[in-house]
């Protein structure tokens, strides 16, 4: 049988369809790391973690803040039932970075191992975010975004 030379892409959260498409390659934020995937990948279920996703088409990628949910792999066809997904245009870089600053002073301030998660999962969604936007003109800008991680590793 022939390998199949597209896949169709397919990312849904529980309110609405964010992407069918034709596509060359997808990234994925597996929760075991980043899962490459071209036309004709074996079949695969992958949990999802807090990350940024892109797809190709052609020359032109389109990235996605996504955070937790299943990826279904096929070789002509990758499903991503995502809990949250935002296309980088629909993200507010000033609520991120407010986000940011929240899950900061939570992550210096803990009391426990749950609070902890939770901070450390804000963190993360905010800084995913910070980066996505950062791909699109008029997005978050570059310096911010360093400046933001820097702030968060102190
Ligand atoms: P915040 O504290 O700013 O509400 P959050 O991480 O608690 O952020 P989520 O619970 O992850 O927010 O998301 C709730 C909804 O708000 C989702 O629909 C998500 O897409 C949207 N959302 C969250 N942050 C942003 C943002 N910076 N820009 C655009 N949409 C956002």
């Amino acid at each position: 049988m022939a390998l199949p030379t597209h896949i169709e892409l397919q990312i849904v959260t529980p309110d609405r369809m964010i992407v069918q498409e034709q596509v060359d390659e997808v990234e994925i934020p597996g929760s075991e790391g980043y899962l490459g995937v071209l036309p004709g990948h074996t079949p695969l279920l992958a949990s999802l973690t807090v990350g940024e996703l892109w797809y190709r088409k052609g020359q032109d990628k389109v990235y996605l803040s996504i955070a937790f949910g299943f990826a279904e792999v096929l070789p002509d066809r990758v499903t991503i039932l995502a809990r949250i997904a935002e296309r980088a245009e629909d993200i507010d870089p000033a609520r991120a970075d407010a986000a940011l600053q929240r899950a900061r002073e939570r992550v210096a301030h803990v009391a426990g191992e749950v609070d902890y998660d939770r901070a450390r999962v804000a963190l993360m969604k905010s800084l995913t975010r910070l980066q996505v936007s950062a791909r699109v003109p008029g997005g978050a800008r570059v310096g911010e975004l360093k400046r933001a991680r820097d702030a968060g590793r102190g």
